[in-house]
């Protein structure tokens, strides 16, 4: 199979007020693939996906679908196909998980080949089984599972997700990788911070570790769960 670069991230800083955080971060996200961004906390993870998404001003060459989106604004970054999933869940807890979905069809507008709530509801069965239900009354990991559902009824090519797997029951952690593969199976590229070997290894086709603001390493999952000196060094697993 042929895959083209999605998202391309050269050389990429970024500081909070004096405080300098990202220190050139190459890194890229091909069609079809589902790449982990890996480190602990603090390490910058999180800040990587937001100056990708242009959330905070950062310095460098970002690309997406070839266009340079480096500086622009989030709401047109979105549009050109890229999603975003925060850590915090975003969902309108008054409205039922069905609502929600529609929410999210709404603020995209309407494309070929658009996603519905009843096709996403084979990707997220347990969402499926709830679809009535007041988004109030679910558990913290299913909030986060209706977050990325609205996320891809706006039709994104790739998706970034800010640690899927963080603070999950083990049952959930299970359905949020069946989730990933799903997606990757249906063609959504993703870029997901992560701190879980386990689940990052269960889902992703390669991974980077970054340690105070630099990528320093690169490769496929498998060789990095056989790397005892990075993961040592680096992961605290
Ligand atoms: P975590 O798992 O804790 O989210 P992370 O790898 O995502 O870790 P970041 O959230 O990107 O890490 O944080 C990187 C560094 O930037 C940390 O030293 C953090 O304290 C600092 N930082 C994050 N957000 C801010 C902010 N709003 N203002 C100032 N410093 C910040």
């Amino acid at each position: 199979t042929t895959s083209r670069t999605l998202l391309d991230v050269q050389n990429v800083s970024a500081a909070y007020g004096r405080a300098q955080v990202l220190f050139g971060v190459d890194l890229s996200l091909r069609s079809g693939e589902v790449v982990a961004l890996m480190g602990r906390n603090g390490a910058g993870k999180t800040t990587t996906l937001k100056a990708i998404m242009g959330l905070i001003p950062s310095e460098g060459r970002i690309t997406f679908e070839g266009e340079m989106i480096t500086g622009q604004q989030p709401y047109r970054i979105a549009r050109l196909g890229l999603g975003y999933v925060p850590e915090e869940r975003r969902i309108f807890t008054d409205l039922t998980v069905y609502e929600n979905l529609e929410v999210g069809r709404k603020a995209a507008g309407s494309t070929a080949n658009a996603w519905t709530p009843e096709r996403l509801f084979a990707i997220f069965p347990n969402l499926a089984e709830m679809k009535g239900r007041r988004a109030s009354a679910m558990s913290g990991g299913e909030q986060q599972m209706l977050t990325i559902a609205r996320t891809l009824m706006g039709n994104p090519h790739a998706v970034l997700l800010d640690e899927p797997s963080e603070g999950l029951a083990p049952v959930i952690v299970e359905q949020m990788a069946d989730a990933v593969l799903a997606m990757k199976a249906e063609g959504i590229a993703v870029l997901l911070s992560e701190q879980n070997l386990y689940f990052a290894s269960a889902v992703s086709d390669r991974a980077y570790v970054i340690e105070k603001g630099a990528i320093r390493y690169e490769g496929t999952t498998a060789d990095l769960e056989a790397n005892d000196e990075i993961r040592e060094a680096y992961l605290s697993m």
